[in-house]
């Protein structure tokens, strides 16, 4: 049982059994409900019992009131179990969940996070979370409970009176043949909407990416369309699934409760023939309004059942994706990169790289160049193992990387990226990033080198500016130089620079460049820049373009640059 629940909801072990408690104790707390009606009949059964001229026992006041308290003190006890079992159990597995989810992501590989985006991972965790939270603290116990309390008290009210167990009961197969009938149909609105929210997500933190770039543009107006166009989708998916799902429910709740009809027609009939005792009748009557409750609730229950389960598809998705593995030890001789005959495309049948060979030596600077799309960053991205091969091998120091661990493998890597990302923390700190345990006067000499000093010394605190988030407070060339600084202190075997010295000046960009080149650990650098300045510098130079690479000689480097421009 615990086992099945645990696979059917995704729980741990602890979360499971705590899911099944809740059960149980839902269970008792609704079995315990149906004492007060038997009390409350035979207490009507005896007043009415002068009235009618019929048979009932004689039971003081006193003793209704000690059975009173006693059955009130049962009800609250297993209420209180039932509280604490299902929502402080929901909540511990929410941390677990969370928490594990978190230590999943982190062993997962970068291919997943490229693949994967980020609105539909942070929706995921966050949102999904929370549902669940919601689900199991409010229905999934209450559901199975209800279910179950209502199944035991039927057999029981079958076997005391099965005419009138029949007249009460027939109504609850139909209602919920009709919720559950209508499953595909609810189940097929709520991935709808679940979509529909997730592209509004996707639109929202789109446009608050890139909201310097969209008014930059004057594209403010056709922007705010199509997110209006997508708040839109996202609200009448949300209606149509809510609007189906209350009707259909509504429905079922109605036809249940045609049941309290049958069973006055049926109660009266049988009474007046002498077939059943009135105590039986009312027993019966206030039995419907009892039982019906919470056949009710868990046919509401119902719908955020099904939908729970759409949110564990997605998160087992998450769980089995296959963890990073790899070898963690990694051998390398020297710190030379080289592309063997390597394919590779991004989607199918659109290749990026079609037989991309050369080496970058180590000690030495190797430059991309190339027009735009010709997959320069690509060559980079590699480089660093960011996505498995269609063909060929990446050697780094004669060593294959694919079969190596990546997270070992970053460790001799530093990467700069055109998108500098920082910390809402002080120039320092930011640039510790690169080392952690590096001394203050280390990360002044990295500053020094990425030719940082100059307009750090000019801020009021120096480097313990706090920088604002991203960076926000910086120039994109004094963000770009920060970044560099981050990555020189790292002193990595390899530095790769993807458009890392765009925003730099080009002298600024060669004195960069000359740091990189006498770092002590005489790195292997591969840059990709269009300067001739830049390029003149470098050690190699390889042109890409159509998925193909070529070296290009020194004395074309200005050809090349203006061809570029
Ligand atoms: P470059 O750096 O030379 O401008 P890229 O390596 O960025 O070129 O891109 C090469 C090609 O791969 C382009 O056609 C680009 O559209 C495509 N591409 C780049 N990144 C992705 C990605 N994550 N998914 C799909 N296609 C991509």
């Amino acid at each position: 049982m615990i086992k099945a629940l645990k696979n059917k909801y995704a729980l741990s072990d602890q979360g499971a059994k705590d899911l099944l408690k809740g059960i149980i104790y839902s269970v008792l707390a609704n079995i315990s409900l149906m004492f007060p009606v038997i009390l409350l009949a035979i207490v009507l059964n005896q007043l009415l019992a002068p009235v009618l001229g019929t048979n009932a026992p004689e039971i003081s006041a006193i003793v209704y009131t000690v059975i009173g308290i006693v059955i009130l003190a049962v009800v609250f006890i297993f209420h209180y179990c039932q509280y604490t079992a299902t929502y402080l159990g929901t909540y511990d597995e929410s941390a677990r969940r969370r928490i594990g989810l978190a230590e999943k992501l982190r062993t997962l590989p970068l291919t997943f996070f490229h693949q994967r985006d980020l609105a539909d991972l942070t929706s995921t965790i966050m949102g999904d979370c929370a549902n669940f939270e919601h689900a199991f603290s409010h229905t999934v116990p209450q559901f199975f409970g209800a279910v179950i309390s209502t199944g035991i008290v039927c057999i029981g009210l079958l076997i005391f009176n099965w005419q009138m167990g029949l007249a009460l009961l027939w109504v609850a197969p139909i209602s919920f043949a009709i919720v559950i009938l209508s499953r595909k149909c609810q189940e097929k609105l709520s991935k709808k909407h679940m979509n529909t929210r997730l592209e509004l997500a996707e639109g929202i933190q789109e446009c608050l990416e890139t909201v310097q770039d969209i008014k930059a543009c004057n594209q403010e107006e056709d922007y705010l369309r199509k997110l209006d166009a997508k708040m839109d989708a996202a609200e009448k998916a949300q209606i149509s699934s809510e609007m189906t799902t209350a009707s259909l429910l509504t429905t079922g709740q109605m036809f249940l409760r045609l049941g309290l009809a049958t069973v006055i027609v049926v109660g009266n009939s049988l009474v007046v023939n002498g077939d059943t005792s009135l105590f039986t009748y009312i027993l019966f009557l206030i039995a419907a309004s009892r039982l019906y409750d919470p056949l009710s609730g868990a046919m509401a229950n119902m719908a955020e059942l099904f939908s729970v389960q759409l949110q564990v598809n997605r998160l087992k998705e998450i769980e089995n994706y296959p963890e990073e593995t790899g070898e963690k030890e990694i051998r390398t001789n020297g710190y030379d990169i080289t592309f063997d005959h390597v394919r590779f495309s991004y989607e199918k049948g659109k290749p990026v790289l079609r037989d991309v060979s050369f080496t970058a030596k180590q000690g030495q600077v190797t430059a991309l160049v190339g027009p735009s799309g010709g997959g320069k960053s690509t060559v980079a991205k590699l480089a660093a193992k960011f996505y498995p091969l269609d063909g060929g091998r990446i050697l780094l120091g004669g060593t294959d990387i694919a079969p190596l661990n990546s997270t070992m493998l970053m460790k001799n890597y530093s990467i700069v990226f055109q998108d500098v990302v920082l910390f809402n923390n002080t120039i320092m700190e930011n640039i510790r990033v690169g080392k952690k345990d590096a001394t203050d006067e280390e990360v002044i000499a990295a500053a020094k080198a990425a030719q940082c000093d100059e307009f750090i010394s000019k801020l009021s605190d120096g480097y313990q500016t706090v920088i604002g988030e991203n960076g926000s407070t910086l120039s994109g060339g004094e963000a770009q130089r920060l970044s560099i600084a981050r990555a020189l202190l790292k002193d990595a075997p390899v530095i790769l620079l993807d458009e890392a010295t765009a925003s730099l000046d080009p002298e600024t960009e060669v004195n960069v460049l000359k740091a990189v080149r006498s770092l002590p650990s005489k790195p292997t650098c591969i840059i990709i820049t269009h300067r001739p300045s830049a390029l003149n510098i470098c050690n190699r130079i390889m042109k890409l373009e159509k998925g193909h690479l070529r070296q290009v000689s020194r004395e074309s480097i200005l050809e090349v640059a203006n061809e570029l421009v």
